[in-house]
């Protein structure tokens, strides 16, 4: 059965579709298919702009005897991952619901990124901490440039823009799809727009990948104050608040014990923001510097063998903990000619 592997009914009227993600460690979205009723069908985050993510929708569609002109798209956030290939399944008579504009591109979203993450690791200092003690700033603002592109394209994901009528959703609005009524909850921290769907009547929460079963979602900040992991956290609040028996995540297997799983994200960040707490009280002081000292999942044991793009993720992340640390007051931010400094 060519493509069966692809679809596995997980709920009532709900359909998982698993996109391959070629190339990429997570290895797999999770696309869900809401059906039943009279509405079109609701098919909730896409995949990269790659033919194999392509073909997956396709043939998972095709054996529920459907196509990309019978169903409706809900993308739970702006990643290529969940939204790559919206532009080339876009079919006249489909609506498509996000938390953002069709017209925000993801490569606007990453240069606005992009400078932050300059404003607040340039200085020598930081080109130092990149055995580039002898370049000009330019040179390494290029390199800078260059990795966080790549760090994003990978291959061919980078999504293009898009000309589709999105219908922009908020927190609170109900989406009626897929045969029932949807709740729509923003939540912070992963990405800026960020939306879940909550189906209250049957306890389901299609959660994008603001809390996986078994791995972290990335949480990196570019630019100190954006606050990512306090807003992450609180966000929980919300989430707490449902009643929730399935939670339907965009990577790895649904799960049921939505409290549980929050409240070992929470103390999973909390460790590791005690982690960088240390590594700033040791007297490390530049943000490259305490990313290099904490400890990190990596197989490849020195950080200085690291791709650059896993340097850049690791040092976002540590920006994250750091502006959390310091906007409960057990750090302090120095800046001065543009170089940024922590101390305890
Ligand atoms: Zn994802």
């Amino acid at each position: 059965m060519e493509g069966a592997k692809h679809v596995e009914l997980v709920a009532s009227g709900v359909y998982r579709l698993r996109v391959p993600l070629p190339n990429n460690p997570l290895r797999e979205l999770n696309s869900y298919l809401l059906v039943g009723g009279a509405g079109r069908p609701l098919l909730v985050d896409l995949g990269f702009d790659m033919s194999e993510c392509r073909n997956a929708l396709e043939q998972g569609l095709s054996q529920l005897d459907l196509g990309f002109e019978d169903i409706d798209v809900f993308i739970t956030h702006g990643h290529p991952d969940h939204c790559g290939c919206i532009a080339r399944i876009l079919r006249p008579e489909m609506r498509v619901f996000a938390g953002f504009p069709s017209s925000v591109t993801l490569q606007e979203r990453l240069c606005q990124e992009f400078r932050g993450f300059l404003r607040w690791t340039s200085g020598r200092s930081t080109a130092l901490q990149y055995r580039q003690p002898l370049e000009p700033m330019s040179e390494m603002e290029r390199m800078a440039y260059i990795a966080k592109l790549r760090a994003v394209r990978m291959t061919e994901i980078v999504t293009p823009s898009f000309e589709a009528p999105v219908t922009v959703l908020s927190d609170g609005d109900t989406l009626s799809a897929g045969g029932r009524d949807l709740r729509v909850v923003a939540v912070q921290g992963h990405s800026p727009d960020h939306l879940c769907l909550y189906d209250a009547d049957r306890g389901l929460l299609i959660a994008g990948d603001q809390v996986l079963p078994s791995i972290t979602p990335n949480l990196a900040e570019f630019s100190i104050g954006e606050n990512v992991l306090s807003r992450y956290l609180a966000s929980f609040d919300a989430l707490a608040d449902l009643d929730v028996s399935l939670v339907l995540p965009g990577h790895r297997e649904p799960y049921a014990n939505l409290p549980a799983r929050l409240k070992e994200l929470h103390e999973h960040h909390e460790r590791r923001a005690f982690e960088v707490q240390q590594a700033v009280e040791q007297g490390n002081n530049a943000v490259v510097s305490i990313a290099r000292s904490v400890t990190w999942k990596n197989p490849i044991p020195d950080w200085d063998d690291w791709p650059m793009k896993q340097q850049f993720f690791a040092i976002g992340e540590t920006l994250a903990h750091l502006s959390y640390l310091e906007s409960q007051g057990r750090i302090g931010v120095n800046v001065e000619n543009d170089r940024v400094t922590f101390h305890a």
